[in-house]
């Protein structure tokens, strides 16, 4: 059984793997530069960030001597921004711990910043051909439906379970091959709700197809809806300048938005020792994982600022410069239409 079963997937592999650009190589820094940056994020998106981000650290040496603001710049639109500032951490550790070599160690990748179960063993097999399983998503729910595991895989019991049935089948002699299959095979043939079972090479293997409650499967529990928080964006406007600040924690934490508030925008610009009109300038919408952001636009054009304020406007070019997170894509278009209606040409 487990051997037909590798066999099978890695025949079809063969046959049929994606072309990414980031595939076909073992060097273990680009293969965890890719593993960080599909964490929550679609292929292709992937792909684009990958190759510029190459291009600018072509090791981990570059990548490790980086300001942490240019690595956020770059990471701009690809969302989870912790990833980007764990990678320059876990960067710095093997500069420093392990002389700019990644450890050919699954418990000592998982140490890395940034780095778990399914990273560190997609790394630990890919770029060093060692025989751990790397469960995501795609592959709990092959092994989920072809080993007809019915109950709720994000038990640990049932984690434990997934790992298990995944090392008792993952082949010694292409163990990163193996689970880029399951992933492949995850994402284009047995995918969420119906499978196409009828291209699978693992039909004939399969409790789900034979028990027939494949789109049932895998498990999970509902997820909580997410929490909708209402923010004021006030685009404060000062002569060919607005207003940008750092987010000191929590989401976004390091990158640049506009002042945000829950207050009305008049009690927030008395706050700020500003006399404005709050001209309202549209809605915007944005979904993290657990929090939706449901934002209502002001321009605030001001004609002068505290001194203690004044280093926190910033031209088109240096907005343009800094690392602003894609929450903030509509007010941005705003600002940068205002701001280009200030810049004489
Ligand atoms: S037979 Fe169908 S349900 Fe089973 S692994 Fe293949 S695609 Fe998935």
């Amino acid at each position: 059984m487990e051997q037909s079963f590798s066999q099978l997937v890695l025949d079809w592999y063969d046959r049929n793997k994606r072309v990414l650009s980031f595939r076909g190589t073992k060097d273990p820094y680009r293969v965890w530069l890719s593993e960080i940056m599909l964490q929550q994020t679609r292929t292709v998106t992937a792909e684009g960030y990958y190759e510029r981000f190459l291009r600018r650290f072509p090791d981990v040496r570059s990548l490790a001597e980086a300001p942490e603001e240019e690595v956020l710049k770059l990471w701009e639109g690809l969302g989870y921004y912790s990833r980007a500032r764990n990678l320059l951490k876990a960067a710095r550790v093997v500069m420093e711990q392990y002389g700019s070599r990644f450890p050919a160690d699954v418990s000592l990748l998982r140490r890395l910043p940034g780095v778990g179960p399914y990273t560190a063993a997609a790394v630990a097999s890919i770029a060093f051909g060692l025989p751990e399983p790397a469960i995501d998503g795609n592959l709990t729910r092959v092994l989920a439906r072809t080993q007809g595991i019915r109950e709720d895989v994000t038990l640990p019991s049932v984690q434990k379970r997934l790992t298990d049935t995944a090392r008792s089948l993952i082949p010694s002699d292409r163990p990163g091959d193996f689970n880029q299959a399951l992933m492949d095979l995850g994402a284009g043939v047995c995918v969420p709700g119906t499978p196409e079972c009828e291209n699978c090479p693992l039909r004939d293997l399969c409790d789900a197809r034979a028990a027939g409650d494949m789109e049932q499967l895998p498990l999970q529990p509902q997820k909580a809806p997410p929490k909708v928080i209402r923010l004021n964006v006030l685009i404060l406007l000062w002569e060919d300048r607005v207003y940008l600040t750092p987010r000191k924690e929590g989401l976004l934490n390091g990158l640049y938005v506009f002042y945000l508030t829950e207050d009305a925008p008049s009690a927030a610009l008395r706050r700020l020792h500003l006399s404005a009109h709050a001209g309202e300038a549209g809605n915007a919408r944005h979904v993290f994982t657990h929090r939706v952001w449901e934002m209502k636009l002001y321009v605030c054009r001001v004609q002068s600022v505290p001194k203690e304020l004044e280093p926190c406007f910033y031209t088109l070019d240096e907005m343009n410069a800094l690392p602003v997170p894609t929450a903030m894509r509509a007010a941005k278009a705003v600002a940068s239409d205002l701001l280009r209606g200030e810049t004489p040409a």
